[in-house]
C-alpha cells in the first residue's frame, strides 16, 4: 500500500498535552499509519509514492469531536440539514462521537427498540465512511426497562457507547447508577447531560447527580445550553477526577471559568471539546474551531495545549487510535495556518488572537480528503505534492 510524507512542517502540534509541540518537520506514513517522524532525512529510508510539502504551516491531528448527535448518514432532521458532517471535515473535525441518536425520528423508547436502534446506528456509520470521517454512532439512549443481558448483546454487536444519560426515561440518578454499572462491565463508555434541560423531554442535571452516576465524561459541564452553577463546577473539579467536556453550543463564561479552575489544579488533561450539533444553538461546522479559538484567546493556556484538548485528551478517553501524531498512530492530520489578514503569523499566534485559523488540507488514513477548506477563511500559502 502507500507510503507518503509530509515535509517542511513549520509547527508540529502532537495532541499531547503533556508535550504539546514536537520538533519534528516530516512525518513518514505506511498504510493509514504514521510510521516516523523526525527531520527530512528520514525520507531517505523509504520509497515515498508521495510526498506533500506543508509550506512551513502547523500540522496538527484531525480533530475530533466528543459529543454530536446522528441520526443516519450525513443528514439531520432536526435541522433539516445535508453534508453537515462532511461541514464539520471542512473545519478539521475527523472523528465523531455520538453522544445518542434522539433526533431520530419516531425514535422508539422501549428497551427492544433503543437497544436495535443503538446497534443499527452503530453498523450503519461502520459500513458508511462518508467523506472517510470517522462517526462512532450507536450511542444507546438509556430508557427503563433494560436489564443486563441489554447491555451483553449490544457490546457484543459491537455498541460500546451509551448516549447522554438523563435523554431517555431513566432519569434519577439511582435508576441510571445500576445502568451504567452494567455498560461499564462490558466496556461500554458512557456520557451524561449536565445542566439545564436541553430539549423538551431530556431534564436537568446537578453535579451531585453526575457524582452518584460516576459516568466516563461530564458532558457539556458549560452547558447543553444551559450550565450549572459556578460551585457545582468547583464540586466536580475538586471531588472527582472525570473528565470534563466543554461545547460550543454551551455557556461560553462557564467555558473558561473550567479551564482557570483546572489549571490551577494542572489539570487540563481532564478537557476535552465537543460541538453538540444539532441541538440548542444549530449546526456550527467550525466548532471545534470556534472552541479552540475561543479558549486559546480568552485564557492564558497556550494554543497548541488547547488543540489537545480536542484531539489527543479525547482520544485517550475513549481509547481511539487517532488524535496523536505519534509513531503507530492513525495519519489523521490538518494541515492550518494563519488566515489572510489576520495578525497571527501561523496558526497558533492565530488562535491565541481569537482568529479562525486557515484549513489548508486534512488527511484521513493517509489519504487527502480536503484540499481547501470551503467554509474556513483561506491562507495566503498552500501546501504542494509530488
Ligand atoms: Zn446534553
Amino acid at each position: 500500500m502507500a507510503t507518503i510524507a509530509l515535509t517542511n512542517i513549520g509547527t508540529l502540534v502532537t495532541g499531547d498535552i503533556q508535550q504539546p509541540l514536537s520538533e519534528g518537520t516530516a512525518i513518514v506514513v505506511q498504510d493509514g499509519i504514521i510510521a516516523k517522524i523526525g527531520q527530512a532525512d528520514i525520507l531517505n529510508d523509504y520509497n515515498l509514492d508521495k510526498i506533500i510539502d506543508a509550506a512551513g504551516m502547523t500540522v496538527t491531528p484531525g480533530l475530533i469531536d466528543s459529543h454530536v448527535h446522528p441520526v443516519i448518514g450525513d443528514y439531520t432532521p432536526r435541522q433539516k440539514t445535508q453534508d453537515y458532517l462532511d461541514g464539520a471535515l471542512h473545519g478539521g473535525v475527523t472523528t465523531f462521537i455520538s453522544a445518542g441518536e434522539p433526533h431520530f425520528p419516531g425514535r422508539p423508547k422501549d428497551p427492544a427498540g433503543t437497544k436495535a436502534l443503538a446497534i443499527l446506528v452503530h453498523k450503519s456509520f461502520k459500513n458508511l465512511r462518508s467523506s472517510g470521517l470517522k462517526v462512532h454512532g450507536g450511542a444507546v439512549i438509556l430508557e427503563k426497562g433494560l436489564v443486563e443481558a441489554d447491555f451483553a448483546e449490544m457490546a457484543k454487536e459491537g455498541v460500546w457507547l451509551v448516549g447522554e444519560v438523563g435523554l431517555g426515561s431513566v432519569k434519577k440518578p439511582e435508576d441510571a447508577a445500576p445502568m451504567v454499572q452494567w455498560a461499564k462491565k462490558y466496556g461500554m463508555k458512557v456520557a451524561m447531560h449536565t445542566g439545564g434541560t436541553s430539549i423538551p423531554g431530556s431534564s436537568t442535571v446537578t453535579a451531585e447527580d453526575v457524582i452518584a452516576v460516576q459516568p466516563t465524561v461530564v458532558s457539556h459541564v458549560n452547558g447543553g445550553p444551559t450550565a450549572i452553577a459556578p460551585a457545582e463546577i468547583e464540586t466536580l473539579i475538586d471531588t472527582t477526577e472525570l473528565p470534563l467536556e466543554i461545547v460550543q453550543c454551551g455557556n461560553p463564561k462557564i467555558a473558561a471559568l473550567t479551564i482557570r479552575k483546572l489549571t490551577e489544579k494542572d489539570a487540563l488533561k481532564r478537557v476535552i471539546f465537543g460541538n453538540d450539533a444539532p441541538s440548542g444553538t444549530g449546526i456550527i461546522p467550525l466548532g471545534i474551531l470556534r472552541t479552540i479559538s475561543f479558549i486559546a484567546s480568552m485564557t492564558d493556556v497556550p494554543a497548541e495545549k488547547v488543540i489537545a484538548m480536542a484531539t489527543g485528551n479525547t482520544a485517550r478517553v475513549f481509547g481511539l487510535e487517532t488524535g496523536l501524531i505519534a509513531e503507530g498512530k492513525e495519519a489523521d492530520f490538518v494541515i492550518m495556518d494563519a488566515p489572510m489578514g489576520s495578525v497571527g503569523s501561523n496558526a497558533l499566534e492565530a488562535l491565541t488572537a481569537g482568529d479562525l485559523p486557515a484549513v489548508v488540507m486534512v488527511m484521513v488514513d493517509g489519504t487527502i480528503k480536503v484540499t481547501k477548506s470551503r467554509n474556513t477563511p483561506p491562507s495566503g500559502r498552500n501546501y504542494s505534492v509530488k
